[in-house]
């Protein structure tokens, strides 16, 4: 029998993580989506997609399903689900792994300006306007409909489903990864005077925050959540090993 793995995913790690247990004989991974986007890439695994009802539900889910190992490869700003793993595995004795991306940290050059969240970074574009570069998901850009003043370009894989959105703003809907050319261009045609983005962490993401530097931009750094964890790992690598020690030998 293969070991019964949930992947809770949604990001490039939980991707390359599926692909590289996919085949596997001594493993029987399935990999969560949220269903936040409505062309997810295909995967190379099982998958199921939409939230499982709090944790009541999550225990649930792996109860029935006989879930043996649980991995949490979401995103480090989705804290909820993060917390929701931690309380229903602890509640099902089934064993948590968490891969935790590394901070991106500053650089000589880089001009960031940290703020504990969305509504403190949409204060601190201040009162004149000016020409922002959303880098955030579509859940989070109605914050900044509270400084209507500035003109706001967002790039998002789809278009956001709300409608109390900052007045001025200009989507640009495109799926990544995007090199550090392909940043310094779009920077540099809108004219943005300041970055807003999340400290997401690895390489995929990293190429925006390259350019920034390059153009001596300022960003306006939304701090990291804190966000919950069973045993921290800190690259696919590392789930692997861990899901193949706790893996059925000789199958
Ligand atoms: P969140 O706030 O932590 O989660 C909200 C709810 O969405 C959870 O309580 C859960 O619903 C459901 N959910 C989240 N991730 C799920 C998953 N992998 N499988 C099944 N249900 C899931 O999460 P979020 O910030 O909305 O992020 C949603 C998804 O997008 C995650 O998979 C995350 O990895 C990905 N993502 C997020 C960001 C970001 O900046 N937040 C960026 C890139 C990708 P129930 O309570 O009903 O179970």
């Amino acid at each position: 029998m293969a070991l019964n793995v949930l992947i809770l995913g949604g990001t490039t790690e939980a991707s390359v993580l599926a692909r590289q247990v996919a085949g596997n004989p001594r493993l029987a991974p399935i990999l969560s989506l949220a269903g936040r986007t409505t062309n997810p890439r295909a995967q190379p695994i099982a998958t199921r997609t939409g939230g499982f009802g709090g944790i009541k539900g999550l225990v649930r889910y792996l109860r029935d399903e006989a879930i043996e190992a649980v991995i949490d490869a979401t995103h480090p700003y989705a804290d909820q689900m993060s917390a929701h793993a931690v309380a229903a595995c602890r509640e099902t004795g089934v064993p948590l792994a968490s891969l935790v991306r590394p901070e991106w940290q500053a650089e000589a050059g880089d001009r960031w300006q940290v703020v504990p969240s969305f509504d403190t970074a949409a204060r601190a574009l201040g009162p004149t306007p000016r020409r922002v570069f959303l880098s955030l998901g579509r859940q989070e850009l109605h914050v900044f409909a509270a400084a209507p003043q500035h003109h706001y370009i967002a790039r998002l894989i789809e278009r956001p489903e709300r409608a109390d959105l900052p007045p001025d703003l200009r989507l640009v809907q495109a799926r990544g990864p995007f090199d550090r050319e392909a940043e310094l261009r779009l920077l540099t045609e809108e004219q943005i005077d300041v970055m807003v983005s999340k400290n997401s962490g690895g390489d995929a993401t990293y190429a925006k925050i390259e350019a920034a530097r390059a153009l001596g931009l300022p960003v306006i750094m939304i701090a990291r959540p804190n966000k919950p964890a069973g045993q921290v790992l800190t690259d696919i690598e590392q789930a692997v090993v861990w899901l193949h020690d706790l893996a059925p030998r000789g199958v």
